[in-house]
């Protein structure tokens, strides 16, 4: 395989991306100047050690963002977040959509995917272990007053997000402990199959302040 076609590989596993838009990405490439493709691969090889995967809330941040080296990202590390709060959300790009809305001041936790119907092994499609631990050790800590109180499903209003939704609440409702945390989902109404990315600040607004 010579360069282009390994490229062109590499560019099909971009998130939406089809066989036609890889080939031309990697022709767009062939055309650039050599320095585009210098500065392009000097910062893909920075990336490696300048991204780190949050332990807790699995969401992957940029080191340079944190004051300091940590395996948690600032979200989780801030202690003016409401630890009560616990939104769970697709991808990192949901938690940059609501976080710019600046109505929402709690954590997140990152399930990875959308849980297709008739899944057999639903742990390696969502992050559904971590999930589980992370809210089981929650509820374990000794200081009560901090304890977790609601879990907000901020999933898209599709089929296989109700699918999710129903999973999740299944496999939740399992933890000791669980009975006084509250589970709600975001209202559906206008922003009805919605993806969480693209929500604007007064379609969340009203989304999490009906939620149910
Ligand atoms: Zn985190």
């Amino acid at each position: 395989m010579n360069p282009s076609e390994k490229l062109q590989e590499l560019f099909l596993k971009f998130p939406g991306i089809g066989p036609k838009q890889a080939a031309r990405f990697v022709y767009f490439l062939m055309r650039e100047k050599n320095n585009y493709k210098q500065d392009l691969a000097r910062n893909i090889e920075a990336l490696k050690d300048s991204s780190n995967i949050c332990e807790k809330c699995l969401r992957v941040f940029s080191k340079y963002n944190n004051q300091k080296d940590s395996s948690i990202c600032d979200i989780c590390a801030n202690s003016m977040r409401d630890k009560k709060s616990l939104m769970i959300v697709v991808k990192e790009l949901d938690i940059d959509a609501i976080e710019k809305t600046k109505f929402y001041n709690g954590k997140y936790f990152v399930l990875g995917n959308l849980l297709p119907f008739l899944t057999e092994k639903p742990s390696e499609v969502i992050n559904i272990r971590e999930l589980v631990n992370l809210i089981h050790n929650d509820l374990q800590k000794e200081e009560k007053t901090e304890n977790l109180e609601e879990i907000i499903f901020a999933l898209p209003a599709t089929d296989e997000g109700e699918n999710t939704i129903n999973y999740l609440k299944k496999t939740l409702a399992q933890i000791v402990g669980i009975e006084n945390v509250r589970m709600s989902t975001l209202a559906r109404g206008l922003s009805s199959g919605l993806d969480i990315e693209y929500v604007d600040k007064n379609t969340f607004k009203e989304a999490f302040e009906h939620r149910g």
